[in-house]
């Protein structure tokens, strides 16, 4: 996809006759539908484009559920954001009526100086979050599914819990809509560009051309295609989420007695789970964290392979030994990751008209509503007043070596 700024024609169809928007954004997936809701609030045209349906499972949004936290183990700065997100869910489940966060408490397990726990620590410590840090007995008394070894610890925070994914990207679509939002899906844009003189913005599709003033770019695991002007390094990778049924039922693992949790062991490697959320047939839900095969959209493999069931399993018969009972079923989904871990959030540093969200790196969904305020604010201001240096693109940038411009 062309992502630079262009003059000539593309051969596409002619443009929409009358049809301006304030801003376009590329891409109705969480941080996209999440924009389009804010900026639709501050009264702004709004136009959304869509490769697929709402909320579809082809991208990185799907799953069920995803865990939400404040002591942030990634880095301290992480937290004024998450703050405002959960201020910021509070709002949106009272806005749309839907039901989207449960919290449960959440565990962060592993030896006291592995990075989830010693960096949750410092995170709880430099904010002044209330946590408890439990010792192996603590934790098995108070939460028997657990066994953790002689050596872990736990950090515990009432204020963990998860989010339903789906539901939260369609009430953000659907009170983007309610706000007067244009929001069209099966219309994947072909190409964006700055308009000559870098008055607005063109984006093309199937369907024709649409202009606006400025334009968002939210496009998840697209981002190395659709994003490929930014030079910060992506990487798409392969994830897979398993449900088992529990040995002892899914009692034991009730959402009101079982917290979330990220469990680091010796050798590094994170898992994390959830309690049993929808009911007794649906099974518990437990993945590695970051353990994926690199792909593209187009070659992810969405079949998962009995032995990669297996050593999901033997992981957690070691820890949550009751858990890995019957095998119910697992589902694939993207991250799209930078070399730091670290969102990329930003104003586009070769265009002013233009505001990118990518790179989530696995762990952006808890931030989903809080990205959609910083994205109105940029894209609208040109600034933000949260905090985002950490997600600046320009430090993290690779100019193409001489090799890669001439071949
Ligand atoms: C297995 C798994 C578990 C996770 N667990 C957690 C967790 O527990 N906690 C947490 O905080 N985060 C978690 N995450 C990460 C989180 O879900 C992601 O960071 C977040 O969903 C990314 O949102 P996004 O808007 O960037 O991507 P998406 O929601 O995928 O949206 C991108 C959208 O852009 C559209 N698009 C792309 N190109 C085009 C185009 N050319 N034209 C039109 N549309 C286009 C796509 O179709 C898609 O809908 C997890 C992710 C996965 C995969």
């Amino acid at each position: 996809m062309a992502t630079t700024a262009s003059n000539g024609s593309t051969g596409a169809p002619a443009a929409r006759a009358g049809r301006s928007y304030d801003v376009a954004v590329l891409g109705l997936g969480a941080m996209g539908g999440a924009a389009a809701r804010h900026l639709a609030a501050r009264g702004l045209r709004v136009l959304g484009l869509e490769r697929f349906g709402p909320a579809h499972d082809r991208g990185s949004s799907h799953g069920g559920s995803r865990i939400i936290r404040q002591s942030y183990f990634e880095h301290p700065d992480y937290v004024p954001l998450l703050l405002r997100s959960y201020e910021l869910w509070e709002a949106l489940e009272r806005d749309s009526g839907a039901d989207l966060m449960t919290l449960t408490g959440a565990l962060m397990l592993g030896r006291p100086d592995s990075r989830t726990v010693a960096g949750s620590r410092e995170s709880a410590r430099r904010w002044g979050l209330p946590h408890e840090i439990l010792e192996p007995a603590d934790i098995r008394r108070r939460f028997p599914t657990f066994a953790p070894r002689a050596d872990e610890v736990a950090l515990y925070e009432e204020r963990g819990g998860f989010v339903r994914p789906e539901a939260a990207v369609a009430a953000h679509l659907d009170l983007a809509r309610r706000d007067g939002a244009d929001l069209r899906f099966g219309e994947p844009a072909l190409d964006w560009a700055v308009l000559p003189g870098g008055d607005g913005v063109r984006v093309t599709t199937a369907a024709g051309r649409y202009t606006a003033e400025r334009l968002v770019v939210c496009p998840g695991a697209w981002a190395p295609e659709v994003l490929a002007g930014l030079g910060v390094p992506l990487t798409v990778e392969r994830q897979v989420q398993y449900w088992f049924h529990p040995r002892t039922g899914t009692a034991p693992f009730a959402a009101e007695r079982h917290p979330v949790y990220v469990w680091e062991d010796a050798a590094g490697v994170q898992i994390y789970g959830f309690p049993a959320y929808e009911g007794p047939e649906d099974g518990v839900k437990a993945a590695f964290f970051r353990k994926g095969v690199a792909c593209t959209p187009d070659t992810l493999e969405r079949r998962v392979a009995p032995e990669e069931v297996e050593a999901m399993a033997a992981h957690l018969r070691d820890r949550l030994p009751d858990l890995p009972g019957r095998f119910l079923r697992a589902a694939t989904c993207m991250y799209t990751t930078t070399p730091d871990e670290h969102f990329v959030i930003a104003v586009h540093p070769e265009h002013p008209q233009v505001t990118v969200a990518c790179g989530f790196s696995g762990h952006g969904f808890k931030f989903t509503p809080v990205v959609g305020e910083i994205l109105a604010d940029l894209a609208t201001a040109g600034a933000t007043a949260h905090p985002i240096g950490l997600f600046d693109p320009r430090p993290r940038r690779v100019r193409p070596t001489q090799h890669e411009v001439t071949t």
